[in-house]
């Protein structure tokens, strides 16, 4: 399975990339997990695992009822206020449940989070 295949090979380069980072750049990403954590918390999310993954085409991903992952590269680079939008976008998702997507029923939960998006989502 190419997929498959394609996904091994991110997830590699992502471990040899974890054993690179500096310590500034470690601790940046258990402040993090730590932030994304209490606001899963806060929303009733805390059965949920959080983790950090590295995916072409997403920055982050609600895998319903189990986990949400942000992307690393992401983390290291964007402002407290973009990753916190980020967290929060995927907890709308886990929030309103599968098969919403974009659409209305997760546009309006996002809001009401207070997540704002520039992108038009097509799904
Ligand atoms: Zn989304």
């Amino acid at each position: 399975m190419a997929s498959r295949k394609l996904k091994t090979i991110y997830l590699e380069r992502m471990t040899i990339k974890i054993s690179n980072l500096t310590p500034l750049e470690k601790e940046r990403m258990d402040c993090v997990t730590e932030a994304a954590n209490q606001l899963m918390k806060h929303y009733g999310l805390e059965h949920l695992k959080f983790d950090f993954c590295h995916s072409p085409g997403h920055l982050g991903l609600c895998h319903q009822g189990t986990l949400i992952e942000i992307d690393l590269f992401y983390i290291l680079n964007a402002s407290d206020e973009a990753v916190r939008n980020l967290v929060l976008h995927e907890i709308a998702h886990a929030l309103v449940g599968p098969g919403h997507g974009h659409r209305q029923h997760w546009q309006n939960k996002a809001r009401e989070l207070g997540v704002t998006w520039e992108r038009r989502y097509q799904k």
